[in-house]
């Protein structure tokens, strides 16, 4: 049994297809402390469940948007402290629902025609706690589409200190090659690649038999694009974690070659 000395708050950072899902689940289902925390679900949970804040943020994500920092630090405390892990939070963050728990649920509804407390009048109520991080190994974490930016991560910091950033990094061409090799089954989604994984037969679904083809995005020009979107977004994100020094960068050219490195970085981090 491997057992956590400290809390351990992870976030992974990786450019599209360099296998960010794949590691994250790796660790997840390796060390049982770690929690998976995404800022994706969480706001998806409140939008499924009609809270103010749900019907707030409902059209940015639809149209791709960025939901406002302050929103979503407040959806992120919130999910912490329902968890048990921050002390010093305001009873104000009862307005969410957390996935952790749907307590939160009544107290919205009853405000649910009113402002959001603390969000709609108080912009900055809530974002400077006093609250404290748990050093308990049961309150470690790792953070999936949260920070996104630099602000974001400078004020996560301000509530709970982020102990270790890790950059994949996988050379673009390799990435490239992957995606180009890779093609679908339509309508199960069943995934080929014609160089690891190929079909039975070339180009053809091994149940069906019916052609397979590329996915919309998987074209050299669409991952150029979201490649270089990455960068510009990730670069400040990577220096102040790097100033704060806690960034962690493992190379390789395949999820398989990455993850030895990781488990081994992690265990020297939080496991001796
Ligand atoms: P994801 O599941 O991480 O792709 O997130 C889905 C959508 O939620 C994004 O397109 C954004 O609209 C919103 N979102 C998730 N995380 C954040 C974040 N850290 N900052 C701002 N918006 C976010």
């Amino acid at each position: 049994m491997r057992l956590l000395r400290r809390a351990a708050r992870v976030i992974l950072v990786g450019a599209p297809g360099v296998g960010k899902g794949t590691q994250s689940e790796r660790l997840l289902s390796r060390y049982p402390e770690l929690s998976h925390i995404s800022s994706g679900d969480l706001l998806r949970h409140n939008v499924k469940n009609r809270t103010p804040l749900g019907i707030k943020v409902e059209n940015i994500m639809k149209t791709g948007g960025l939901v406002p920092d302050e929103t979503i630090l407040r959806l992120i405390t919130h999910e912490l402290s329902q968890r048990g892990w921050l002390s010093g939070v305001r009873p104000s963050f009862m307005t969410y629902t957390s996935a952790a728990s749907d307590d939160a649920v009544s107290a919205m509804d009853t405000a649910a025609d009113s402002p959001i407390p603390g969000i709609d009048t108080d912009p900055n109520a809530g974002a400077s706690l006093s609250s404290e991080a748990s050093e308990d190994p049961w309150a470690s974490f790792l953070l999936d589409g949260f920070p996104r930016t630099a602000v974001q991560a400078e004020r996560l910091d301000d509530i709970v200190p982020v102990n270790w950033a890790v950059s994949l990094q996988t050379p673009f061409e390799v990435v490239m090659e992957r995606i180009s090799s890779r093609w679908v089954h339509e309508s199960s989604g069943r995934v080929y690649n014609t160089t690891f994984n190929p079909p039975r037969v070339p180009m053809r679904d091994d149940i069906t038999g019916e052609p397979l083809v590329k996915r919309a995005d998987d074209s050299e020009e669409v991952y150029k694009a979201r490649f270089q979107k990455f960068q510009e977004t990730s670069e400040p994100l990577l220096e102040y974690y790097a100033k704060k020094g806690v960034l962690w960068e493992v190379h390789g050219h395949s999820s398989d070659e990455i993850t030895p490195k990781l488990f081994e970085e992690f265990e020297r981090q939080f496991l001796q």
